[in-house]
């Protein structure tokens, strides 16, 4: 089945809303087994905005539409429906005293312009909206469905919730897409859709390959009558995709590294202490993202000063010898740490953020280590990009390492 999506309102072509509601509902989309072909924009104009839900009308199974159904002039995505159909708005009585009663729950009376509110068409129901004045209209005819939400988020979001998803759901049970996505640290994208190269042709399950600041994702899709069937397609698809990505594989769907580094640290009774150069506090800042952290996570140093990684027992021939970007302070950083907050596990990051060279190095050479009580080890790494990229990239290299060695452990 083909979807479309309308949000309409002249706030969004001036760059004044981001449209937020359609990346909602392309999100919802896929569990419901539509096809999402089209998203569209359109001003607070009716002949425009009649004429693109005529478009849709026509190419489209599906038509969801969100904003101007308020009682103001200038929302007028009824009146534009009524006109797409070419049928007659009419106060629907029963609308009306909902609507009254809303306004005088709240001790005022009801403003002429809302009576709008309580209108259909002969195709339409109307779509309960407790968390506003405006209904919803649902509309079936000629085999072709059309939901009007209401433009507020959250009116939005409930509405398709409570009504309209489970409504679809009864309309086309014919399918549902299930999705998984796989999330590795590592590997370059080039090279990761060059190993899937013989996985990647499959039209059922399919496979994407997407770069994010915490590497690249390949997101398993299938499509199947049923939740179990699609299951029963990915299952081989993820087996395979594991068995090629090897170790460069870190978690899976919502799983941050800062939450599963954090559950290994509990498990194991560990306490961590980082001390950031190239990443300022971005370590610290990931590594509490992640609810719960205190119980494992004792701080961290920022040491941009090399007096500062001094006085928490890196030696000052080290960093002579050897360059304040090199592994061996990076090293010696991360069981400074470890010693200085009195931690089990100490993470150190340094290396060159850019735009300029720093000590003969290159902008995007950093080192990371971690240490334990059984001792360090450390990783580098040359990273392309900005320097908020490179500050990125390095705080999630460490995390990963950080996993790593918990793993070992
Ligand atoms: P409307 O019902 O069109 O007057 O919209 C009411 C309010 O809902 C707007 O002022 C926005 O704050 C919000 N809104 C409308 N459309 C969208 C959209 N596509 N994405 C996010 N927010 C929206
Ligand atoms: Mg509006």
């Amino acid at each position: 089945m083909r979807a479309e999506i309308i949000s309409i309102g002249t706030e969004l072509l001036l760059g004044q809303l981001v449209d937020t509601n359609a990346a909602y509902l392309a999100g919802k989309l896929p569990e419901l087994g539509l096809d999402l072909h089209f998203i569209s924009q359109v001003g607070d104009n009716q002949g425009r905005l009649a004429e693109t839900l005529r478009r849709a009308w026509d190419r489209s199974d599906v038509v969801l539409t969100t904003g101007g159904l308020g009682p103001t002039e200038d929302d007028v995505t009824r009146e534009a429906i009524a006109q797409m159909l070419g049928e007659e708005m009419k106060t629907a009585p029963e609308l009306e005293a909902n609507l009254r009663a809303f306004f005088s729950r709240r001790g005022a009376s009801m403003p002429a312009r809302n009576l709008k509110q309580a209108t259909l068409v002969p195709s339409a129901t109307a779509l309960p909206n407790p968390r506003g004045t405006a209904p919803g209209w649902w509309v079936e005819r000629g085999g072709k469905t059309l939901a009007a939400m209401p433009g507020p988020p959250h009116e939005m979001q409930f509405m398709w919730e409570q009504e309209v998803a489970p409504r679809l759901a009864r309309r086309f049970h014919d399918a549902v897409i299930v999705s998984r996505t796989i999330k590795t640290w590592g590997i370059g994208e080039g090279t990761v859709d060059e190993m899937l190269t013989p996985l990647l042709h499959s039209n059922n399950p399919t496979i994407g390959v997407y770069a994010k600041t915490d590497g690249i994702h390949l997101r398993l899709t299938a499509k199947a009558k049923t939740r179990e069937a699609a299951g029963e397609l990915l299952r081989p698809l993820e087996e395979q995709v594991r068995a090629t990505m090897g170790g460069s594989v870190w978690g899976v769907d919502d799983e941050t590294l800062e939450q599963i580094v954090g559950r290994l640290l509990k498990e194991r009774g560990y306490a961590l202490a980082v001390m950031e150069s190239c990443t300022g506090g971005l370590l610290a800042s990931t590594i509490t993202d992640a609810p719960g952290s205190s119980a494992y996570f004792k701080g961290g140093v920022v040491a941009y000063d090399n007096a500062v990684k001094m006085a928490h027992g890196v030696p000052a021939q080290l960093i002579e010898a050897h360059g304040a970007v090199s592994a061996e302070v990076a090293l010696a950083m991360a069981e400074g740490i470890r010693r200085s907050l009195g931690a089990e596990v100490g993470l150190a990051t340094t290396g060159v953020a850019g735009p300029e060279p720093l000590e003969g190095k290159p902008v995007g050479e950093v080192h990371l280590a971690v240490a334990t009580a059984r001792g360090g080890q450390a990783s580098r790494a040359l990273y392309p990009g900005t320097r908020e990229l490179i500050k990125r990239r390095t705080a999630t290299a460490a995390l990963f390492l950080l996993r790593r060695a918990l793993l070992e452990s």
